[in-house]
């Protein structure tokens, strides 16, 4: 058994082969040669299979599952692998229940998934919400939230398939923004228990940080955009599963859709693990430092790291995380000021997304699609030294006050 390092340099690559490069390049095709019957190669049409996807695929499973056989398929975006999942998964008239706290997407699917039949109750992260959702009571009264107000558009106990067992349970964990963290295991059995799938979302903690499947789940499905990717320049998702059948599935759905992630990405994501435990290693180092640092300033609150011992989160995310992520969360006082601080950074981008080797952070209510308040900050921490984002971060948090 490799150690981590070991395993994200040499995931997913071919046997060493006399005179070709360890990484072979993107293969850019629409159509391959084909001669004869077309159950000769998975190789026949560019929408069904790339040898590039392909490398990807074995990369990813095997980070995500090294000690069992798993199936990846990758997906041109994250929002493309979630709705893979749930449109391959649910039937109408089955219930998902999603997370109400998850990223700002999530809701808006609720109105896509009702137009379908497919009714969903939320549940917060923390506490025990999940459960009561996964038994058809609704976990905290907010069923309308992103529902449309038809007739089963989701709308809290009485509605939503109220009483009926879901199908599906969604998790996200850590979640984003918020950065609460539920226990997968127990989930997972009390999901199992009553007979539906569990998913998980862990792009905050990439395959490096938590393995999903090992702890129950029975998707772990992603954004690559982010900490997987790590450089701020790919789009993409994948979904990795130990079911044969369900991937299969996937991929029929894929195929199916039409849309496919460009061989080029691919081959950037797949050249960009190489130095994933490098950036994992570093940027929670980095992120453990920088939470620290904020957690001395009066003008800091609801300071969130799940690294950080004192944090509500700690205790669970130790047991199923190996690492706690780049990302930091907090509130400044009100809008103008963490705009202030924002604008007042020299090394941090004012910049959406995470996970990048740049650092970035931004006032995420400015998208209106989070429940936080005005002041709040989500920062991704990258890999630049410790001591210069701390110092920054100081002079900033400085200037903002001054104002
Ligand atoms: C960004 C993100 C997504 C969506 O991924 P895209 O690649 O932007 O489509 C899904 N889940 C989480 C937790 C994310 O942060």
């Amino acid at each position: 058994m490799t150690g981590d390092g070991t395993r994200a340099v040499r995931a997913g690559l071919p046997e060493p082969t006399a005179g070709e490069p360890s990484l072979p390049g993107p293969v850019l095709a629409a159509h391959y040669h084909l001669p004869g019957e077309v159950a000769a190669t998975p190789y026949g049409y560019g929408r069904q299979a790339n040898p590039t996807w392909t490398a990807l695929e074995r990369a990813v499973a095997e980070l995500e599952s090294p000690d069992a056989p798993a199936e990846a398929v990758v997906f041109p975006s994250g929002m493309a692998a979630t709705n893979a999942v749930l449109f391959t998964v649910l039937r109408p008239g089955d219930t998902a229940v999603l997370p109400s706290d998850g990223y700002q997407l999530l809701p808006r699917l609720r109105e896509r998934l009702a137009a379908f039949g497919i009714p969903t109750r939320t549940a917060p992260t923390a506490g025990d919400a999940q459960l009561a959702a996964l038994d058809g009571r609704d976990g905290e009264g907010d069923g309308e939230r992103g529902g449309t107000g038809d007739a089963g558009a989701g709308t809290a106990a009485a509605g939503a398939g109220a009483g009926n067992a879901a199908r599906l349970l969604w998790l996200e964990t850590p979640s984003n923004p918020g950065l609460d963290v539920c226990d997968i295991r127990r989930l997972a059995r009390a999901a199992h228990d009553r007979g539906a799938l569990v998913a998980v979302d862990n792009t905050l903690a990439t395959p490096l940080g938590q393995r999903p499947l090992e702890l129950g789940a029975d998707l772990a499905v992603a954004s690559g955009t982010k900490a997987l990717s790590g450089h701020g320049d790919v789009l993409l998702g994948y979904v990795v599963t130990r079911d044969p059948d369900l991937a299969a599935a996937l991929r029929a759905w894929r195929t199916e859709v039409g849309a496919i992630l460009g061989p080029v990405e691919a081959w950037l994501a797949h050249r960009g693990l190489a130095t994933l435990q490098l950036r994992t290693e570093r940027q929670g180092h980095n992120a453990l430092a920088v939470a620290r640092a904020l957690r001395e300033r009066p003008e800091v609150t609801g300071l969130r790291h799940p690294g950080l011992p004192e944090d509500p989160a700690h205790a669970v995310a130790a047991a199923q995380m190996r690492h706690f992520g780049c990302v930091v969360s907090f509130t400044l006082p009100d809008r103008a000021h963490a705009e202030r601080f924002l604008a007042a950074l020299t090394l941090v981008d004012d910049a959406t997304s995470f996970g990048g080797v740049r650092s970035t952070a931004e006032r995420r209510a400015r998208w209106g699609g989070d429940p936080v308040p005005e002041g709040f900050v989500r920062l991704s921490v990258g890999v630049e030294d410790a001591a210069d984002l701390v110092a920054d971060l100081h002079r900033a948090l400085d200037a903002a006050a001054r104002a």
